[in-house]
């Protein structure tokens, strides 16, 4: 049987944080993660639950999408599975001094039949993590050294792993990380030195919510909202005087004034040069909340894949007073259509008038292949039920129906992002849901504090980030 021995004896638990860990057995989905190491050498870490532990590999290079590339992976010893939430400083002269990142994280599948895993035989692995995703394969070749190949498949280059220089958690970079061993027990986005002025102001005049309360559920939510955000362009509703009719939307941010936002120039269609930003880390989100924007919309692809969108969202537009019976009818009518081609779906609350559902892709081709992917199936649903849906946007047509938004899916366009706060008079939150509560939650229901109450319990879209289609 696996055990922590020999990580135990290497570690002074009185010194590092790291965890001391026991054996955990457990027989769910097996655990993966990866933690980007800068000790006496710069290198990854890739650990693989097995047998109530971590087992681990270090690798000198990390991992690349080549097929190609075959990158040395050095077997270690064992780590505790708790060691996979593990990210910071250990202390230097310690085992492993340095600083810590968590880079990856997911599930993995063996594929090959292997009568001893990790032992002297070939290990064919599917990776379902954010950043590693496909086949890959783990082929010992002497004493405790393998080797680590990207299969061929459709992730086979993927993206250039480089790219990934910030946390999967946190957002932070090696050097943040390494800062915050200065001010360990402030809150990580004061570590970036941010103040929130007039926290007392009341932002929505007749829900009488402050913005300090407005900072504190953006504060909470950030662990589950952050994976939605990274890497995706924003925009965000910012409503300064605290006044609904006078809130705007904002795309394009001023530079130098929110350190944890990162900044892209784009050519439009028209050759102009504009320029967009998404958001690193807390301090950032925090930023733009003192900045008095407290909605946040996002793009359907990634910065480091621009062109290749990867989150489809079909928003309900309901004709007034259409009533719900008929709205969540068309909700699971999409569904329907999206379980026929084995796409698996997830709902959430617009916070508004109507609910978004969200696919999840591996990443489409271009803008258009998704554009149109998305504008197929509203059309294939007014096809078949003309007298409830439409979609274009007139409101002319859309008398007794609902409006298929599909536009939501072009180029530049955004939709609400998961856990967003909606600018109502009463603030409510676009929140995700499982698809069996569809029926009991109101599109506009779910306010700020049910928002919270809502996060110490099951995650219902889990899953997002590690489905692969
Ligand atoms: P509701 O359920 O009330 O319709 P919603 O978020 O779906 O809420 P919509 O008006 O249908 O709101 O708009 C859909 C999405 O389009 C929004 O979430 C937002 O991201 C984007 N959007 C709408 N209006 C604008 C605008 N003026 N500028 C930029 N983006 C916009
Ligand atoms: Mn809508």
């Amino acid at each position: 049987m696996a055990n922590l021995r020999e990580y135990q004896k290497k570690r002074d638990f009185k010194k590092t944080s790291e965890p001391r860990g026991r054996i955990e057995k457990n027989n769910k989905k097996l655990r993966f993660v990866v933690q980007h190491h800068l000790a006496s050498h710069d290198h990854y870490d890739l650990r693989l639950e097995w047998d109530g532990v971590l087992k681990s590999f270090a690798l000198p290079k990390g991992p690349s999408y080549c097929a190609c590339d075959k990158r040395l992976a050095i077997m270690v010893e064992n780590h505790p599975l708790s060691y996979r939430h593990f990210e910071g400083i250990i202390p230097k002269g310690e085992y492993g001094g340095g600083t810590v990142m968590l880079w990856d994280e997911g599930y993995w599948s063996l594929v090959n039949e292997v009568r001893k895993p990790f032992g002297k035989e070939e290990m064919k692995i599917i990776f379902m993590g954010k950043r590693l995703k496909g086949k890959w394969t783990l082929v010992p070749f002497k004493e405790n050294n393998w080797l680590f190949i990207k299969e061929k498949d459709r992730f086979e280059n993927w993206c250039r792993l480089s790219l990934f220089t910030r946390s999967i958690k946190t957002g932070y970079s090696m050097n943040e990380i390494a800062r915050e061993k200065t001010e360990p027990k402030q809150k990580d986005w004061m570590v970036q030195g941010i103040e929130i002025t007039s926290p007392d102001k009341i932002i929505f005049s007749l829900g009488k919510v402050s913005k300090y309360e407005l900072v504190r559920y953006y504060e909470k939510v950030f662990p589950r909202m952050f994976p939605f955000l990274e890497n995706r362009l924003v925009s965000t509703k910012r409503c300064p005087d605290g006044v609904l009719d006078h809130s705007f939307y904002v795309k394009h941010f001023d530079v130098d004034v929110n350190p944890g936002m990162r900044h892209v120039k784009l050519t439009n269609d028209k050759g102009e040069k504009k320029d967009y930003a998404y958001i690193l880390n807390i301090g950032g989100l925090i930023e733009e909340v003192q900045l008095n924007g407290y909605e946040f919309h996002l793009w359907g692809s990634e910065v480091i894949r621009l062109n290749r969108p990867n989150m489809m969202v079909f928003d309900f537009d309901p004709d007034e007073g259409l009533g719900l019976v008929k709205l969540r009818q068309g909700v699971r009518d999409l569904k329907a259509i999206l379980d026929e081609l084995h796409l698996k779906s997830f709902l959430k609350t617009s916070g508004g008038k109507g609910y978004h559902v969200v696919v999840p892709f591996t990443s489409f081709r271009s803008w258009k292949k998704f554009e149109d992917f998305a504008q197929g199936v509203a059309k294939l649903m007014v096809q078949k039920w003309p007298r409830r849906y439409v979609m274009s946007m007139s409101k002319k047509g859309r008398k007794g129906k609902i409006f298929i938004d599909w536009m939501r899916n072009k180029k530049g366009a955004t939709s609400v992002a998961p856990y967003s706060i909606r600018l109502r008079k009463k603030p409510t939150v676009s929140m995700p849901i499982f698809w069996s509560e569809l029926d009991k939650v109101k599109p506009d229901e779910i306010t700020i504090d049910v928002a919270l109450k809502r996060l110490k319990k099951k995650d219902p879209w889990a899953d997002f980030f590690y489905i692969q289609q």
